[in-house]
């Protein structure tokens, strides 16, 4: 999904106005983009002169400092904390939990090269 770097934004207002399924909208004179509605076709990406709409692969490193924030919450947990042999089969379930989303990114992949050789979409 793509995102606004709030930091680069002069809130010009040329990606709300190009934006062809109106998703951006603007906040205090900064742009942000409505998920829900964004259908990714990357005009933003290509009008916005201060290179202020981002791609979000550029948020792995933030998403994985998430989940591990998210893990070590769990660690902390009066049920772990301070257990050994429970805290490692939880990192275990958890390996198992971020597994199967990588597994479904991965098939989801396929499927999507399988769809783009269709002659018919
Ligand atoms: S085009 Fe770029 S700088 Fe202008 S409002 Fe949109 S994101 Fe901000
Ligand atoms: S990718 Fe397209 S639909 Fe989504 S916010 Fe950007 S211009 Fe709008």
């Amino acid at each position: 999904m793509p995102w606004i770097n709030k930091e680069s934004c002069t809130g010009c207002g040329i990606c709300v106005d190009e934006c062809p399924a109106g998703a951006i909208g603007m906040e205090n004179d900064i742009a942000f983009i409505k998920d829900d509605a964004c259908i990714r076709c990357g005009i933003c990406h290509d009008v916005c002169p201060e290179d202020a709409a981002r791609h979000d692969g550029e948020r792995i490193p933030e998403e994985v400092q998430l989940n591990l924030a998210y893990v070590k919450k769990l660690l902390a947990h009066e049920y772990y904390a301070n257990d050994k042999a429970k805290q490692k089969p939880l990192l275990d379930r958890l390996k198992r939990f971020y597994t199967k989303d990588k597994k479904v990114a991965e098939k989801t992949i396929e499927a999507l090269e399988t769809l783009k050789n269709t002659e018919c979409l």
